[in-house]
């Protein structure tokens, strides 16, 4: 039975991420320090003789007994709400954190995959975004201490890959949404949804010009999960991602024709200064490599979000 470490594996991604290694015959063992995450997006695998849940803060010296065959480095605050209020525990995670994983992963002779971001492409000039794009980010405004973080891990992946002959992956997440993304998460998918079902205003901040591309959840983990599986010539980076394009008003107004909601549509200010204006991945990479792309629709993914949603709102 391969074993497989998930850091961050509370978490929205990699609660998902722990379901689909589980099934694929995987142990996991997962550490998270709950900082983000929550023991109750992997509840229902506690008593799974295969799998195991730490609280454990991966910035400490990271120790696990046993074979290691594989290492998700998924723990990251990542919502924007998080940059302004968690700058430190950010780049410790992304900085120490990653150095410690990376250091177990050499311990262990296992395979490294780091959990990176499209927000390594800043306020991309380049759209779509491919992965040779090196991108525009501000490493001093507000979302600097996430993109350059997430860039300083991809160069420290980068470096212990070539300094020790490691075999590492690099993923590039882009937005991905679906069930057990926390309400009060602070991104644009549990706002808007929220908002619509309350009733209250939905936020569109800025112009609402601003562009996104959103990925249903198990498409996401699916990507992930056949990257973990080439061989060590493979190291990325790589978009994972749905090219599915929208503007925070065209999906202001599909959200609320999907929840049938009176919710009047109101103008905020951005909440950060250097929020990007235009996102998409350019996925030819992944089709090539690894032989993927999205299959779930918009329109299906936020059904099922919508009812998840529902159901946390009913339960008060
Ligand atoms: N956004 C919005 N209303 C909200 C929350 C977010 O208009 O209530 C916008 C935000 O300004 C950004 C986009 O939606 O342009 C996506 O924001 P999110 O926080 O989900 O993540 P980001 O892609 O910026 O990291």
């Amino acid at each position: 039975m391969p074993r497989a470490l998930i850091t961050g594996g509370a978490g929205f991604l990699g609660s998902h991420l722990s379901d689909r290694l589980l099934a694929e015959g995987y142990e996991v063992v997962v550490f998270d320090n709950f900082v983000t995450g929550s023991s109750d997006n992997v509840a229902h695998l506690v008593g799974n003789p295969a799998f195991r849940l730490v609280r454990y803060d991966v910035t400490e010296y990271l120790y696990l007994d046993g074979p290691v065959d594989c290492i998700f480095h998924m723990a990251s605050p990542a919502s924007p709400i998080d940059f302004p209020s968690k700058p430190i525990q950010i780049m410790k995670v992304n900085g120490i954190g990653t150095m410690r994983a990376l250091g177990l992963a050499r311990a262990k002779g296992a395979r490294f995959l780091l959990a990176s971001t499209s927000e390594v492409y800043g306020d991309p000039l380049v759209h779509p975004q491919v992965e040779e794009y090196w991108g525009n980010v501000n490493p001093i405004g507000v979302r600097g201490v996430y993109d350059e973080a997430k860039r300083y891990a991809e160069a420290l992946t980068m470096g212990y890959r070539r300094f020790h002959g490691m075999d590492t992956k690099i993923f590039r997440i882009f937005n991905t949404f679906g069930p057990r993304m926390r309400l009060d998460d602070g991104r644009v998918v549990p706002n808007f949804i929220g908002q619509a079902l309350r009733g209250d205003p939905i936020t569109v901040y800025g112009t609402g010009q601003q562009t996104r591309s959103f990925c249903y959840v198990s498409d996401l983990v699916d990507g992930i999960f056949r990257l973990s599986q080439t061989p060590p010539e493979v190291s990325g980076p790589i978009n994972i991602g749905n090219p599915t394009e929208r503007t925070m008003l065209e999906f202001a107004q599909e959200i609320k024709r999907l929840t049938a909601s009176s919710s009047e549509i109101v103008y905020e200010d951005l909440k950060t200064v250097d929020d990007p204006k235009q996102r998409k991945p350019n996925i030819t990479k992944a089709q090539q490599i690894l032989g993927w792309e999205p299959k779930v629709s918009l329109e299906e993914g936020l059904q099922k979000t919508i009812e998840y949603f529902r159901g946390k709102l009913a339960e008060g």
